[in-house]
């Protein structure tokens, strides 16, 4: 096959003119094909669009375009074409396009190629290209077949552009997105966007996990009627409508197959997306769909915990209701038991002042005394409670007081008390005795909340600190209330010392036994002298402990 030159420039006004001088009155025995034809090459003046325009247009055009014969041999390529394959006219004209085959595109894309063309179909794909210098492009191709006047299909039109580029940045999104989902499947959170008819777009592991348990019921179902009940609103709507989130609320499901209730804390947040129409790229944009960011966190185990402190609380103060009931009666007896001496010493010592005490009759007065004095010491003794015993287990300091804090939280707010809670990040766990640990944390908040509500102050303060020690744990209560008297520092921690204006249901030994259970673990307890904004309690413990 011979090769053919494009032509360099549009014909000069000249050749046109003469053209069309020849058109006008053409030399005799000239064929009327010939005329027509280069009629049809020169155009006419009616006629603005001379087909040589078609043919600069095509040259110019900044995509590839080459024209092959039915057997896709190179006819014509443009100057787009030599750029992007690096090949110029010369070097193709007459070859097959596979010149550009790179061997990587599978054999099957070319049949299916070739199918569809022969069918005198338009084949659109991509295959991957070699240029002249050996650089590997993807090659985006529109294959047209071009039927001639009686019908047969003589050439091929193709017309392809790079789009390596694309490509690339079609793999960094997908990978962008396998890298989030790998994220969220990480977190032990359950995350679904759901679109604004409530459908799940995108969902998490844990979503997934959540959705097995409820034997296919739809989580976020499941999730908004139990928001919706406890909001007394549908979350949903709210969110998506008016925009409006929601952070952390609890909520409990009851779920076929398990025992006990599920909690989870949901937040929901409104994600408006950017407008994607095409009116929006040149910065005219209109509000784009609004989706909905619904986060569970199963905080069921919690939640157990502060039930069961809750339960360990209420049963130590039935159990303290009990004893001070049976010391109330056994000290009521004791009273009784103790007028009978009282009385028997009573009328000794009338008689005795009298001078009619007889030593026999004192003697058996003296008896009766000692006899009822012994009954009455033996039903104090009975009376005096007996120690409870508890086992030493591993303890962590933080989350007792973090416990005591959410059993004071109601008590806290409505004295308006701001806490500070600073837990050490890192706390060695003691060996000791939760229970008595726990009672004594709470007498000492409660002696804070106590002195901040003595004090009359408006801004409450109350600093909670841990730190480890070198074998065991520092705490601090701090609060920013009455304080108390340097004469009063030690005074405070003997039995029966009641300091406080409001003496209602104080006995004066709860720093008394603080201190017994602080000492008990191996560690002091004490009022810091230097501290003038209110009072700062420092206790230590210490990690080895002697177990009973
Ligand atoms: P081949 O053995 O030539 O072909 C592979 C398979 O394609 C064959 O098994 C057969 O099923 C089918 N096939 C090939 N030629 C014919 C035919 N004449 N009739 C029927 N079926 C046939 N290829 C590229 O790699 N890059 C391009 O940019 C490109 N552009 C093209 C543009 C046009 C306008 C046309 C018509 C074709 C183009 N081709 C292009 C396809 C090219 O002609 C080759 O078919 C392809 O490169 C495969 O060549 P090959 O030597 O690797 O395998």
């Amino acid at each position: 096959m011979p090769a053919r030159s494009a032509p360099e420039s549009i014909p000069s006004t000249e050749i046109l003119n003469t053209l069309g001088e020849f058109i006008a009155s053409p030399p005799d025995g000239t064929p009327p094909e010939v005329v027509e034809a280069l009629a049809r090459m020169g155009g006419n003046s009616a006629d603005p669009l001379p087909p040589l325009l078609f043919f600069e247009a095509v040259e110019q055009s900044p995509i590839a375009i080459s024209i092959t014969d039915a057997q896709a041999i190179i006819l014509y390529a443009n100057r787009a074409f030599e750029e992007l394959t690096g090949y110029t006219r010369d070097e193709v004209l007459g070859h097959n396009e596979s010149l550009l085959s790179n061997n990587a595109t599978p054999t099957n894309i070319y049949q299916q190629l070739w199918r569809t063309i022969q069918a005198r179909q338009t084949w659109s794909g991509t295959l991957v290209n070699r240029t002249k210098w050996g650089g590997d492009y993807l090659a985006e191709l529109i294959i047209t077949p071009v039927i001639d006047r009686d019908g047969e299909l003589k050439y091929f039109l193709g017309m392809h552009r790079d789009v390596t580029k694309v490509h690339a940045l079609e793999g960094a999104l997908h990978q962008q997105k396998a890298r989030l989902e790998t994220v969220l499947d990480a977190a032990p959170v359950i995350v679904a966007l759901l679109d604004s008819a409530g459908r799940v777009i995108l969902d998490n592991q844990e979503y997934k996990r959540l959705l097995g348990e409820l034997q296919g019921r739809e989580p976020a179902e499941v999730l908004r009627a139990a928001l919706g009940e406890q909001l007394g609103l549908d979350p949903f709507v709210a969110c998506l409508e008016q925009g409006r989130a929601f952070k952390n609320i609890e909520v409990s499901l009851d779920i076929r197959g398990q025992s006990s209730t599920r909690w989870f804390a949901c937040s929901l947040n409104p994600v408006d997306e950017s407008d994607a129409s095409a009116r929006s790229y040149f910065g005219e944009s209109m509000p784009g769909e609004r989706r909905l960011l619904l986060l569970a966190n199963d905080i069921t185990s919690r939640r157990r915990e502060i039930e069961r402190a809750h339960l360990e609380n209420l049963r130590a103060r039935l159990a303290e209701q009990q004893l001070m009931h049976g010391m109330r009666e056994a000290l009521a007896a004791a009273v009784y038991q103790i007028q009978v001496p009282l009385n028997v010493i009573q009328a000794a010592s009338g008689m005795l002042r009298d001078g009619v005490g007889h030593p026999e009759i004192l003697a058996t007065l003296l008896d009766q005394i000692n006899e009822s004095g012994i009954k009455a010491l033996a039903t104090l003794t009975a009376a005096l409670p007996e120690e409870t015993r508890e086992a030493g287990v591993r303890v962590n300091v933080n989350k007792l007081l973090r416990q005591v804090l959410e059993l004071e939280t109601q008590r806290l707010l409505a004295d308006g008390i701001v806490v500070d809670w600073r837990p050490a990040t890192l706390l060695p766990e003691l060996n000791g005795h939760k229970n008595q640990l726990r009672a004594m944390f709470k007498h000492l908040i409660d002696n804070a909340i106590q002195a901040l509500r003595e004090s009359g102050r408006a801004n409450r303060e109350l600093v909670l600190t841990t730190r480890p020690l070198d074998r065991g744990v520092e705490v601090e209560i701090q609060d920013n209330g009455r304080g108390i008297a340097s004469e009063d520092r030690y005074r405070v921690f003997e039995p029966f010392h009641i300091g406080w204006r409001d003496r209602r249901g104080r006995s004066g030994m709860g720093l008394a036994l603080s201190q017994e259970i602080v000492n008990a673990h191996g560690g002091s307890i004490e009022v810091d002298p230097d501290f003038t904004g209110g009072c700062l309690m420092r206790l230590s413990l210490n990690a080895v402990f002697a177990d009973d």
